[in-house]
């Protein structure tokens, strides 16, 4: 059979496109691996109504839903190649299979890539953290650092203290400008130049970092900006445009979630340089949206895209 659409990634973006193609009792189907950008953490916060569950327990939740719709259907496995083709698109798997629909959404999401320092991967998404607004509050106002691998590092820096009394870690990456020393003087910042060389603490808690003159200085949370890359080729494959955030490449959308190809649609962290699940979620509504006019509006994708 040709899918009305096919969708790539089935967490906070896909899902949610999928939702809208449901209720307009399209035929979708959902590819997913099942190995979302969060599942790191214990608790995701910020989702409306969901705030506080376990990453997992929301995705249940979007699927519960979604199985109410009997035009959705799931693979639980990775999509490893994509072609354009006369009808729309043609997806394959691994294991030589492949399917076919007229239009296609990405949703794939990015991978993290964190600095290489000892205790750093066992503390990702408890106290190793990437955004304040999602996990900050957790850590009730303790001690709180930012590690910096770039310009990010001064931004985040700035927010902290909102959080708890902050450091901020230069790692000897960062050159301070005199407005932004004083700025940090203002929010009550201070500067270590000397690098971290070790987490320390129970796992997956942090106690403190070691410093390379052998101080140790006492953290509840060590906030980062992990350089990030698609989580798989797809978007390449069919050449789509990209854009550079401040962490890493991402797929070029305009404002409905269209890429620079016409047929496919792309949502969430793989097309924002703003990681945020609920953010993630909108995208995946206007993908959805969007992919279901197109094939009443654009049926034969003479449009530029
Ligand atoms: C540690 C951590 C904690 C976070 N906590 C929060 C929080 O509390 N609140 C918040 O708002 N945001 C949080 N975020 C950000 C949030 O995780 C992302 O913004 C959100 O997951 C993006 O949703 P998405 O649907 O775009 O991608 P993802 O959730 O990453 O989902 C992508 C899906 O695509 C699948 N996939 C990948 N490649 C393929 C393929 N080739 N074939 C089939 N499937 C594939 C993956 O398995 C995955 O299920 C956190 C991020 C991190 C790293």
């Amino acid at each position: 059979m040709t899918y009305d659409v096919i969708i790539v990634g089935g967490s906070f973006a896909g899902l949610s496109a999928a939702m809208q193609l449901a209720r307009a009792r399209r035929s979708v189907h959902v590819i997913d691996t099942g190995l979302p950008r969060n599942r790191f953490a214990h608790s995701s916060h910020g989702f409306p109504g969901q705030d506080g569950l376990r990453p997992g327990e929301i995705n249940s939740n979007l699927r519960r839903e979604l199985s109410a719709y009997p035009t959705v259907s799931f693979s639980e496995m990775a999509a490893t190649a994509v072609a354009r083709e006369m009808a729309g698109f043609q997806v394959s798997f691994a294991n030589g299979a492949e399917i076919v629909a007229r239009r296609i959404v990405l949703a794939y999401g990015v991978r993290d890539t964190l600095p290489d320092l000892p205790g750093i991967y066992e503390r990702w998404g408890v106290s190793v953290l990437h955004c304040p607004y999602c996990h900050g509050y957790e850590l009730n106002q303790q001690p709180v650092g930012v590690l910096a691998q770039g310009e990010m590092a001064a931004h985040q820096a700035m927010l902290l203290p909102d959080w708890g009394p902050t450091t901020l870690f230069t790692q000897g990456r960062l050159l301070l400008s005199p407005d932004q020393l004083q700025a940090f003087s203002h929010r009550g910042v201070q500067v270590e130049e000397t690098p971290i060389t070790e987490l320390i603490g129970n796992s997956p808690a942090l106690d403190s970092v070691q410093l390379a003159d052998g101080r140790e200085i006492a953290l509840a949370g060590l906030f980062l900006a992990p350089q990030t890359t698609p989580s798989c080729d797809l978007a390449d494959q069919l050449d789509c445009a990209t854009a550079n955030g401040p962490t890493g490449p991402y797929v070029d959308v305009d404002a409905m979630q269209t890429t620079s190809v016409p047929g496919v649609f792309a949502a969430g962290d793989l097309a924002s340089p703003m990681p945020n699940a609920t953010l993630a979620a909108a995208a995946g509504v206007k993908a959805g949206g969007a992919a279901h006019r197109s094939l009443i509006f654009d049926p034969d994708l003479t449009s530029e895209g």
